[in-house]
């Protein structure tokens, strides 16, 4: 199978993203089963050309200029339930395609009363996707459930299987998003059956609430566990105030969700920030850090990723190792330099959401260059108040900021 012989048009990037800005592709391959996936990835990357892999296109912000290759689009589907073990009482085991809706497979657990992705519950987006930016919210993130992902290796044109452990999953980021290059094929989660407290409790309760905000909304303390369905609901209707579950009917959530990452800093420039700006300290890293095996991750993506970690991830202000490290607002740091919800540039299509200073929303028809000069403007104000400048959460294709 090859782009060509695949015989689609391609189509427009901006229809193809939620923040729905993006030109047309030179070629475009859907696939629908992981072995058309894999066929025709292979193919594209035997041509030679650049690729692009698109799921549901919710963390991708494109350039108008189209793109000088092909976008691979993952469309596989299919939630697999894998065979119990006695090693592991109370442990479900799922392996779903990488095409699955996220939020099907959230739906889907959850009916099942199968927690430790409850509260990832309204994310957009394929599964495939999820192990990249190791998504998270509402006191959750997919590295407390994931087992491993099968790959397809663009340096070997391999399927591998990567252990969670492999990944470098840390505060949206992973090797996947630091320079591994290859297609989340599949993707394994460990999930807890929650049979034994339905028999005492009469119900399946979720993961241990995470987040004062949601313990807010539940009635609850931080640490409880209240029924499954009632952490959904509950983070379903938080998002929603946010503009954070896709709507057609709410411009505010045509974005590509929060636009820039919460900076990670120094404890002592952490200090020097006004007294009411929220700040959460790190945990200290691991003293030893137990390198993957194997030929892929023993190369130069990972040691990309490290190198990475050390000079990006953790912004200009973080300091000697051994010095602690914290998280800043980026919402606070934005809001108090001076922009509020809903602000738009002079005669910008772009906007600041109405619900949520984080997110970059796109009023309708809004070029990605308005996207891309409003995001500009709010790092500048940011980096002009704080000496800080915010990292952009989603991935750029043909833009820089
Ligand atoms: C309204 C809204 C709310 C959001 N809320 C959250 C949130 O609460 N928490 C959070 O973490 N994120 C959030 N996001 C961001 C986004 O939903 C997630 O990052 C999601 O996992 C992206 O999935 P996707 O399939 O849409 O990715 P895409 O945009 O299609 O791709 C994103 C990146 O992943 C790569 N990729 C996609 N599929 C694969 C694959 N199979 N193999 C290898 N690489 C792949 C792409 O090449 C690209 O680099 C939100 C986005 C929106 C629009």
């Amino acid at each position: 199978m090859t782009p060509e012989n695949a015989g689609q048009e391609p189509i427009a990037l901006a229809e193809l993203t939620t923040m729905r800005v993006g030109g047309v592709p030179a070629h475009m391959v859907t696939a629908t089963t992981q072995r058309d996936l894999i066929d025709a990835a292979r193919a594209v990357w035997a041509s030679g050309g650049e690729w692009l892999v698109i799921g549901g296109g919710s963390n991708t912000v494109a350039s108008d200029d189209g793109f000088e290759g092909t976008v691979i689009r993952v469309a596989t589907r299919g939630i697999e339930i894998l065979p119990a073990t006695v090693a592991e009482p109370g442990v479900v085991r799922v392996r779903v395609q990488a095409g699955e809706p996220w939020d099907e497979l959230v739906v889907y657990t959850v009916g099942r009363g199968w927690s430790g992705i409850e509260a990832l519950s309204g994310i957009p987006g394929s599964t495939g996707a999820a192990p990249v930016q190791n998504i998270g919210a509402y006191g959750q993130e997919l590295s407390t459930s994931l087992v491993a992902i099968d790959f397809l290796d663009y340096a070997t044109g391999e399927v591998l299987r990567l252990d969670a452990a492999a990944l470098g999953l840390d505060y949206r980021t992973s090797v996947l998003k630091q320079g591994l290059q290859g297609i989340v094929l599949t993707v394994e989660l460990a999930l807890h059956d929650t049979a034994e407290e339905r028999a005492v409790l009469g119900q399946p309760l979720g993961r241990p609430v995470g987040y004062a905000q949601l313990a807010g909304a539940l009635g609850v303390q931080l640490g409880d566990r209240v029924a499954i369905t009632d952490v959904r609901d509950a983070v379903l209707v938080l998002r929603a105030s946010k503009g954070m579950v896709l709507n057609p009917d709410d411009p505010d959530t045509c974005s590509a969700g929060s636009f820039f990452t919460n900076p990670i800093v120094r404890e002592s420039f952490a200090r020097t920030l006004p007294s009411d700006a929220p700040r959460w300290p790190l945990e200290p890293d691991e003293p030893d850090v137990v390198m993957p095996i194997g030929s892929l991750v023993s190369g130069t993506p990972l040691d990309a990723f490290v190198a990475l970690q050390a000079e990006s991830a953790v912004s200009e202000h973080a300091g000697p190792v051994g010095e602690r490290l914290v998280k800043l607002s980026a919402a606070w740091l934005i809001e108090n330099a001076g922009i509020r919800r809903g602000f738009q540039l002079p005669g910008s299509r772009a906007a600041v959401s109405g619900k949520h200073t984080l997110a970059i929303t796109n009023t309708g028809g809004a070029t990605a260059e308005e996207i891309a000069q409003l995001a500009r403007f709010v790092q500048g104000r940011v980096q002009a108040e704080f000496g800080i400048t915010l990292q952009p959460e989603p991935v750029l294709v043909g833009i820089t900021l």
